[in-house]
């Protein structure tokens, strides 16, 4: 970009002081310099919103500043890390005022809440799309990866599954009665990050559900090589899910909505008392390949499927 970059960059982006103490220089040099503390290791993750494939053309910039920001520390929470600092790539068509300043609101606030540096980035003229990597730290040897699941785990969630999906339908144009709370949890949902420090030494596997459950549970089934049960009946469903489901009959919708962003994870039985955060039992880690869902205590068949691109 022209001059305006670096004026663009000092006047949304650059905060000084920082809220973390890792960081050693922010933005402003070639590189962004890092103290990772003795017996750390850095869990780093980035993730990609394109205009017109993430969100809607004019979709709110406040909400895409905190959107881009929370799907990134979901995946830092769950490996079980604790966030430090992000970087931020921004293309944008033109420079509107209006616009960075509500994009740099969203962003910032949730920034504020986990205590995350913005420590550099890029910034460039084209197509919107926004890229953030996130950088966090764990101890040594403790992240939750996807291939730590063992037959016997019991599979948990946090929080509660559909509501982003429901949101989805009502931005599509579907109406229900009480429509606010579906819709915040699809614009801006909240990284389950307390939870993933919370089961960090107690549970095997973790994933975030950004898919869809069944989707991606799956991938912890793949890296583990083992398979699941789920029941239906034990999924946490909100009062608007459940009304959702008995006036469509779409019971599919929370096994297969994305953008949820709880952290389903497997945890030996004899563990789950030591957990100090809200959760619930969905189902149970097998050695048969694949999932299984039951509904009525009979086995069903999903005809839908999480989200994938290219597919
Ligand atoms: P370089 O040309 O050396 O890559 P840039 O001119 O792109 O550096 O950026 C100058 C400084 O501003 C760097 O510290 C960079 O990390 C930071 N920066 C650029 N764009 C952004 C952005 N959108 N958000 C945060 N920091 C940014
Ligand atoms: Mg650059």
């Amino acid at each position: 970009m022209s001059t305006g970059e670096f004026g663009l960059i000092d006047r949304y982006f650059k905060k000084i002081p920082g809220f973390n103490a890792a960081v050693k220089l922010g933005i402003g040099d070639d590189c962004a310099l890092l103290d990772i503390p003795e017996g750390y290791e850095l869990a780093l993750t980035t993730d990609t919103m394109v205009e017109g494939i993430h969100f809607l053309p004019g979709a709110d910039p406040e909400t895409l500043g905190h959107k881009i920001l929370a799907v990134n520390l979901s995946d830092l929470a769950s490996m079980g890390a604790r966030p430090v600092s992000v970087m931020l790539a921004l293309t944008l068509p033109t420079v509107y005022d209006s616009w960075l300043t509500a994009f740099a609101k969203g962003f910032f606030s949730l920034a504020e809440c986990f205590q995350v540096d913005l420590i550099g980035g890029d910034t460039t003229r084209g197509p919107l799309t926004l890229t953030l990597q996130a950088l966090g730290l764990i101890p040594k040897g403790k992240a939750l990866k996807r291939s730590a699941a063992k037959a016997g785990d019991i599979i948990c969630m946090t929080g509660s599954l559909g509501d982003a999906g429901l949101g989805l339908k009502i931005a599509q144009g579907l109406t229900i009665a009480d429509s606010a709370t579906s819709l915040q949890r699809f614009h801006t949902p909240m990284p389950r990050i307390a939870e993933g420090l919370a089961i960090r030494d107690h549970a095997h596997a973790c994933i975030d559900i950004s898919d869809g459950l069944v989707a991606d549970l799956k991938h912890i089934l793949k890296a583990s090589g083992v398979g699941a049960h789920l029941e239906w009946e034990r999924l946490p469903l909100s009062n608007a899910v459940k009304h959702y489901i008995d006036t469509t009959g779409d019971w599919q919708m929370p096994l297969v909505a994305g953008d949820d962003y709880e952290l389903c994870f497997t945890i030996p039985e004899a563990n789950l008392s030591a957990l100090s955060i809200p959760y619930t039992a969905i189902g149970r880690i097998d050695q048969d390949q694949g999932v299984r869902i039951y509904k009525s205590a009979t086995l069903q068949t999903l005809t839908q499927q999480g989200y994938e691109h290219f597919s």
